[in-house]
């Protein structure tokens, strides 16, 4: 499907992985503090609290900060360049790295609304994705 990597699946990322392949993007909120983190964790970064939940994203979020790749890492990206990397800021609060596709880049910028959408790498691995919001 793609020549792209793939991410390691184990235990503690494997629900994270089930989700996003139904096109879910799943974070943590811990029971006792309130706080939502992103990346999938066994404690709450913030208070240590063991298993916090899973809670479905909005998908919603904006632009933080970016770059342009323009010389791909990989030939697996050949195809890919020019792309932008960027950190979102989710509306539930936590930032992640992910790619801004489907989006002129002239139109990409530090504010800008985004929402999720997925890469397919392969039977197992949906990759979260953004987009601007048109
Ligand atoms: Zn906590």
């Amino acid at each position: 499907m793609s020549d792209k990597p793939l991410p390691p699946v184990d235990a503690e990322s494997r629900a994270y992985w089930e989700a996003c392949n139904t096109g879910r993007l799943l974070l943590q909120r811990c029971a006792a503090c309130a706080s939502v983190q992103f990346y999938p964790r066994v404690l709450c970064a913030q208070c240590g609290a063991v298993s916090p939940e899973p809670v479905d994203a909005s998908g919603h979020g904006i632009i933080r900060t970016f770059t342009i790749i323009r010389r791909a890492v990989s030939a697996a990206f050949d195809a890919d360049v020019p792309y932008v990397v960027a950190l979102i800021e989710l509306a539930e609060g936590p930032t992640m790295m992910s790619n801004i596709i489907d989006s002129p880049l002239e139109a990409v910028a530090i504010g800008a609304p985004v929402q999720l959408t997925f890469e397919r790498r392969s039977d197992a691995i949906n990759i979260p994705q953004f987009r601007l919001v048109p």
